[in-house]
């Protein structure tokens, strides 16, 4: 006898959408076959007719926990891992924060001893970021943190000195060095494209104009310093030939760059934000605009359409959520172009969001947003098949979504730890109704069913192109 069994949906892969029965024993899919075809007996039947039955969302990009500086400080991987299974993702990809001399491996070590501390209730996996003035022994110990389930390596080019993110940057020769060893091992090079100098030349500009005020921030991190970012990005991994994943593109030219470079043959690959898909410049106006600012800045509604475009033709693989959750008062405390905070909490709202704005709006496909919300996640960051797939053998990590369900989002019914949204308001047309993670029913018709905490480390493997 099986545990579940989730009948007459449509399954939705990245390449097919078929109606197929699914049967779940010990936490994996064990059974797939056609509509009715087999005989399943299970403790639970799940009724999925009228429904898409897709694998749990994975988000490439959050950080819980993590004081950048007093007041960047994040939620728990507690709260933060509810409110993702109530918007239908079952693993999140967290960051483990190496800086200057320490040990990488050490600043691995003790994100997983918190994160298990923090007893999360979904999957979780590490990339880690490399800041500051690292050393030639921190590059040695990249081999060792590959083979300890740790593949991806985060790192910036802006953020120097002491600003309100930290002091995160990294120069060239450092990113270089990563990558030849990302290369040799087996790893994958993630980064944060906005050239510093650039940037730094725009700030004195406005501060001489007197136009320093946070909401002209698009001016101080104009497209042109991702795009300069993005180009000296392109050439390390050519020369390397190391994979490199370019963090939250936020420009048309950001994405222009990844398609050439991919026309050329270079690795790279290119991560949405689901708040850049949604919002754009003209935002910063609002009241309390510098709610909608995350590090890029925002650009503008054309740059917003290219994104989509991205998304849909495939410059862009992955699209994530960034989610850095910060109080309000914190988030709108910085008023200058120079000290805007960034940071967003978007891990619940990401799923529904995509199919929503993209798969109901006809910007991308169905199979498409399984591709970008979990497969291709899965698939660059060595997790798949284990997830990212609905098939024999995977995790089942299901996820049951009614195209036909609207939900408006109100503060009130996210269950972030946060104090304010920039989603609230926002309506959904299709979203996720069923959580499942390893075969546990934790998320069902937005009332929490499953037991808590069941949240484990997923080793990472090496990246495979999506
Ligand atoms: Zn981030």
């Amino acid at each position: 006898m099986l545990d579940v069994v989730v009948r007459g949906g449509t399954v939705v892969t990245p390449s097919t959408s078929e109606r197929f029965d699914i049967g779940v024993k010990d936490g994996r899919i064990v059974a797939f076959a056609e509509e009715n075809s087999l005989e399943l007996r299970a403790a639970r039947t799940i009724d999925a007719s009228g429904k898409f039955v897709i694998p749990g969302g994975i988000d490439a990009h959050v950080h819980f926990n993590v004081a950048l500086s007093p007041v960047m400080r994040a939620q728990s991987a507690s709260a933060g891992g509810r409110a993702a299974a109530f918007g239908g993702t079952t693993t999140f990809i967290d960051f483990a924060l190496q800086s200057g001399d320490s040990s990488l491996v050490r600043a691995i070590e003790d994100k997983q001893a918190e994160l298990k501390g923090d007893r999360p209730d979904i999957d979780y996996a590490l990339h880690a970021m490399i800041t500051g003035k690292a050393t030639l022994d921190v590059l040695d110990e990249i081999a060792v943190a590959i083979s300890g389930g740790v593949s991806s390596f985060k790192m910036f080019t802006t953020f120097s000195g002491a600003s309100a993110s930290g002091s995160m940057y990294t120069d060239d020769g450092r990113i270089w060095g990563v990558m030849q060893q990302t290369a040799r091992h087996g790893g994958i090079a993630m980064v944060h494209c906005e050239d510093d100098c650039i940037i730094e030349h725009c700030v004195h500009r406005l501060y001489r104009e007197g136009r320093q005020q946070a909401l002209n921030i698009r001016e101080a991190r104009p497209t042109l310093c991702e795009e300069a970012a993005v180009s000296r990005m392109l050439l390390l991994s050519r020369r390397t030939g190391s994979p490199l994943y370019i963090v939250h593109v936020s420009s048309t030219e950001g994405v222009e760059a990844i398609a050439e470079a991919q026309g050329r043959r270079v690795p790279v690959y290119g991560e949405a934000l689901h708040n850049y898909l949604a919002f754009c410049d003209e935002d910063y106006a609002r009241p309390n605009g510098m709610i909608y600012h995350n590090y890029p800045s925002l650009k503008s509604s054309k740059d917003r359409s290219a994104l989509w475009e991205g998304l849909r033709a495939g410059v862009l693989d992955v699209a994530s959520s960034d989610d850095f959750t910060i109080p309000f008062a914190s988030k709108i405390s910085g008023t200058q172009v120079d000290n805007a905070l960034g940071g967003h909490n978007g891990i619940e709202t990401r799923m529904g969001f995509l199919f929503s704005e993209g798969v109901r709006k006809g910007r991308i496909s169905l199979n498409r947003f399984v591709d970008v919300s979990s497969t291709s996640v899965a698939r660059l960051f060595g997790l798949y098949p284990r997830k990212g797939a609905i098939a024999i053998g995977s995790d089942a990590d299901i996820v049951v979504l009614d195209p036909q369900r609207r939900q408006k989002a109100a503060l009130a019914d996210l269950h972030s730890d946060c104090d304010y949204s920039i989603w609230d308001g926002w309506e959904f047309e299709g979203i996720p109704t069923l959580t499942m993670l390893r075969g546990n029913i934790l998320v069902e018709n937005g009332q929490w069913t499953g037991a808590g905490g069941l949240g484990q480390f997923i080793p990472a493997r090496s990246p495979a192109a999506p």
